[in-house]
C-alpha cells in the first residue's frame, strides 16, 4: 500500500496502516479489572512503533501504542522490533526480497540518508530512536539490555509503576547485509532478539512467505551460532517450516517465535504446527500469541484467548506469551489498553489465575532474566 502513496505525510501513512477493530475505551468485568490490576509484570514480545516516526512520549488517537497509553496499560516490558524491509504488494503466500517499501518511507520520514539505503543503518536509526524517547522520557522508559539492567529496573519498578521499559529486536535478518560482522553491529546497537526472515527469503534463510521454501543457509548457521555466543535471542516468527526444523535441529539456547499464532487454531502458513510448538518448547523456548485476525482467525479477544489455550494445553503455560504486533501495518484486534479483554476471555475460558499470571507477563520476564547477556 505505502507504493501507491509515495511521499505521503508520514503521520498519515501511520494512522492509515496501523488500525483496530476494537477502539477503546475497553469495559470489563471488577472481577477482570481487580486481577488484572494485580498483575506485576505485563509484557509483549513485538512492537513495530518505531517504524513510523510516532513520538511515542505523547499520547496519540490512532495506532497502537505509546508510552502514555503502555503506562495506562501497565506494560512493564515492550520489545520493540525493527521492521527494515518490506516487499511492494506485500502478501501471505510468495513475496521476493527485488522490492522495498521502507526506503521511500523513511525518505518522506525524513530519517537520516545513510538509513535510505543501508538496512543495518536502519536498525541503527530505529534503536537510537529508541534511546533518544528513554533519554527523554524523565525515567519513564528505560531500555533493557543485560540481565543487571531486568533486575534492577524489576527493583525500581517495585516502588515505582509508573514506568515501563523496552528492549530491541529485528525483524528479517536481511538487516545483516549479508555480514556476520554486522551483527556485533546490531549487538552494539542494543539488539537482544533477531528474528531471522521477514516476508522473503534472504541470505540466512527460506520465510514461510518467500518462494524457495528452503530451510537455513551456511551463512544462517554462522549467524545462529554467533547470535547464541552473544546471547542474542533468535526469533523464528516468518520463518519457513523447514528453517524452523533446521533452526531447532541446531539450536543450543532457547528459541522464540516472538509474534505467531498456531495452527490448531488457525491453520495459515504463518502459523505454527504443533510439532513445531512442541520443538520450540522442547529448547525451554517462548511463544508470543499475535493479535490480528490472520493469526488468530478471528476479530475479538475471544480469538486471541483461543490461541492462548491451545497452546497452553499442547505445550504447558511456561512457554506462552503475548507477541501482539502492535503498530506493525496492520488492523489489530485491540490496541495496548485492551490487553484486559484477553484476561476476562482467558477467565471465561477457566484458565487458572497462576497461568494467565505467566502468560500475561511473568514467562516474559523469567525468559529474559534467564537468557539475556550478563
Ligand atoms: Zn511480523
Amino acid at each position: 500500500m505505502l507504493a501507491l502513496v509515495p511521499f505521503f505525510v508520514p503521520a498519515l501513512i501511520d494512522k492509515k496502516m496501523n488500525t483496530v477493530v476494537q477502539a477503546a475505551p475497553y469495559k470489563v468485568s471488577n472481577q477482570t479489572k481487580s486481577l488484572y490490576d494485580s498483575l506485576d509484570f505485563i509484557g509483549d514480545l513485538h512492537s513495530d512503533v518505531l517504524l513510523w516516526k510516532r513520538d511515542i512520549l505523547i499520547e496519540h488517537d490512532h495506532g497502537h501504542e505509546d508510552l502514555p497509553r503502555m503506562l495506562q496499560a501497565n506494560i512493564a516490558l515492550q520489545a520493540f522490533t525493527i521492521v527494515n524491509k518490506t516487499p511492494v504488494g506485500i502478501n501471505f503466500d510468495r513475496n521476493t526480497g527485488d522490492t522495498d517499501q521502507i526506503t521511500r518511507l523513511f525518505m518522506a520520514q525524513g530519517r537520516p540518508l545513510k538509513s535510505w539505503f543501508s538496512l543495518t543503518e536502519r536498525v541503527i536509526e530505529q534503536a537510537d530512536s529508541l534511546n533518544e524517547f528513554s533519554y527523554r522520557s524523565n525515567g519513564q522508559l528505560s531500555v533493557i539490555k543485560t540481565k543487571g539492567d531486568l533486575k534492577a529496573y524489576l527493583k525500581r519498578r517495585q516502588a515505582d509503576k509508573n514506568i515501563t521499559a523496552g528492549f530491541l529486536g529485528i525483524e528479517g535478518a536481511q538487516a545483516l547485509e549479508g555480514k556476520l560482522e554486522n551483527i556485533d553491529v546490531v549487538f552494539n546497537a542494543g539488539i537482544r532478539m533477531i528474528g531471522l526472515t521477514h516476508f522473503f527469503d534472504n541470505e540466512l534463510g527460506a520465510s514461510a512467505h518467500g518462494v524457495s521454501h528452503a530451510g537455513i543457509t551456511e551463512f544462517g548457521r554462522q549467524a545462529v551460532k554467533k547470535m547464541e555466543d552473544l546471547n542474542i535471542l533468535v526469533d523464528l516468527s516468518h520463518a519457513s517450516p523447514k528453517l524452523i526444523d533446521d533452526v531447532l535441529s541446531i539450536a543450543q539456547k532457547p528459541v522464540i517465535v516472538s509474534h505467531t499464532g498456531v495452527k490448531g487454531t488457525c491453520n495459515n502458513v504463518r502459523n505454527l504446527s504443533d510439532e513445531h510448538l512442541i520443538g520450540i518448547a522442547k529448547t525451554g523456548g517462548l511463544v508470543g500469541i499475535a493479535m490480528f485476525d490472520q493469526a488468530v482467525c478471528g476479530s475479538d479477544a475471544s480469538a486471541i484467548a483461543k490461541a492462548i489455550q491451545y497452546t497452553i494445553n499442547l505445550i504447558g503455560s511456561r512457554h506462552v506469551a503475548l507477541g501482539s504486533d502492535f503498530d506493525g501495518a496492520i488492523k489489530a484486534i485491540i490496541e495496548v489498553r485492551g490487553l484486559p479483554l484477553i484476561v476476562e476471555e482467558l477467565l471465561k475460558l477457566e484458565i487458572s489465575t497462576e497461568d494467565i499470571r505467566a502468560v500475561m507477563g511473568d514467562n516474559m520476564k523469567m525468559f529474559l532474566l534467564q537468557n539475556l547477556p550478563n
